[in-house]
């Protein structure tokens, strides 16, 4: 909805990570777009610099401690709802969501509650509340515009295509830094090992899911949402590459693909201006150079997350905010060296059997439920700390 002239008003949460930076690259020199407003969790000097550069004066802060001097001109909320009241106030035409984990769902609501259109790389909001959400999204004349990369590539794919000529989709996974690797070989991986993904540079959450592969889980819920597609309609193909990125069965049989060099810039100007492409430095994909593309089933014994995931994403209600909630804190435990890796998705699996009774047909109960499963993880994950 673009209800302000000439320039759509834009207001970026989680501007300080990956996403969010190579988003004010991006828009640097898009002059239909101005970039309104500017919000990070806990990195003032980064958020302060960003906004310097791009000439942001309306900034919000959730963490409440920080030492650097406020820019002149700056007004700055600090705290916890800052960045819904930033949203609030200026009542953009799109906010990009591109904040980790479950707390980024209460910005993706402001966006929606404030009719403001969302570029949603915060994929937890769709996985933990996706039925509200979509609901909040048609209440008020909202659209929702992926910028997770094989999203934004079904969603291109998808255009055009009626929906009786559709019979499946498929995610592409790299299958990241362990890939044919056993359970056992994986149990007791680094962080550092762990965070070095073969073919994406990401912040440390989504790359710590890539490696157990619950991020490509988290996606197919996602995917279920965004497109309206059953669980057994999505699949998943383990492509080291990364240069498909989506695959579009029709029912003659045929597929479509979306392919091109595993760039985030490409999905993140896509989805934040409007739908459209230009050429943003994106390296052109050369086949004849990069020679083979391969596929493989994912090996679901090493990488058990997936059919968790789709039980707990056909279950409903508030399972996948408790998967979501439990994967959180076991990744946090692991990338501060308390829990084993391998010790990651049995826990998550755990919390999920515990928790199987919680409601979860509104947000108050779906916060309930997070914060449940949050406390349930944490005790599990000391326990086994202690134990080992
Ligand atoms: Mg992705």
């Amino acid at each position: 909805m673009c209800q302000h002239g000439f320039m759509k008003r834009i207001v970026i949460a989680g501007v300080t990570g990956s996403i969010g930076t190579q988003a004010v690259e991006v828009l640097a020199d898009n002059d239909e777009i101005a970039i309104v407003g500017m919000a990070a969790g806990a990195k003032a000097r980064e958020l302060f610099e960003l906004a310097t550069v791009a000439g942001v004066t309306e900034l919000a802060l959730a963490s409440e401690r920080f030492a650097e001097q406020v820019p002149d001109g700056v007004t700055l909320r600090v705290g916890a709802g800052s960045v819904e009241a930033l949203i609030a106030e200026l009542k953009p035409d799109l906010v990009l969501n591109a904040v980790v984990g479950y707390a980024g769902l209460s910005i993706t609501r402001a966006a929606l509650e404030n009719g403001a259109d969302l570029a949603l790389a915060n994929k937890e909001s769709l996985v933990a509340a996706g039925h509200l959400v979509k609901e909040l999204a048609a209440d008020n004349g909202c659209e929702i515009i992926p910028v997770d990369s094989e999203h934004a590539s079904l969603a291109q794919l998808l255009e055009g295509i009626p929906a009786d000529e559709i019979s499946n989709m498929t995610l592409t996974a790299s299958g990241g830094p362990f890939r044919g690797w056993t359970a056992e070989r994986m149990a007791n991986v680094t962080v550092d090992e762990a965070l070095n993904h073969p073919t994406w540079t990401m912040g440390g959450k989504i790359s710590i899911d890539s490696a157990t592969m619950m991020n490509k889980g988290l996606e197919l819920i996602e995917a279920h949402h965004l497109f309206g597609v059953r669980y057994e309609n999505l699949k998943v193909l383990v492509h080291p590459q990364s240069i498909v990125h989506a695959l579009v069965e029709l029912t003659d049989g045929m597929q479509m693909a979306h392919m091109g060099m595993p760039d985030m810039k490409a999905p993140i100007a896509w989805a934040v201006e409007g739908r459209t492409r230009r050429n943003i430095g994106v390296a052109p994909l050369d086949l004849g150079v990069i020679g083979s593309l391969t596929f493989e089933e994912p090996d679901l014994m090493a990488f058990p997350a997936l059919p968790i995931v789709i039980e707990a994403g056909t279950r409903g209600g508030s399972a996948p905010a408790v998967l979501n909630a439990a994967n959180e804190v076991a990744v946090t435990a692991f990338l501060q060296g308390r829990l084993g890796f391998g010790r990651i998705i049995p826990l998550v699996a755990v919390c999920l059997e515990q928790l199987q009774d919680m409601p979860g047909s509104t947000f108050d109960e779906l916060d309930e439920a997070d914060r449940a499963a949050r406390a349930l993880t944490a005790e599990a994950a000391s326990a086994v700390e202690v134990s080992t």
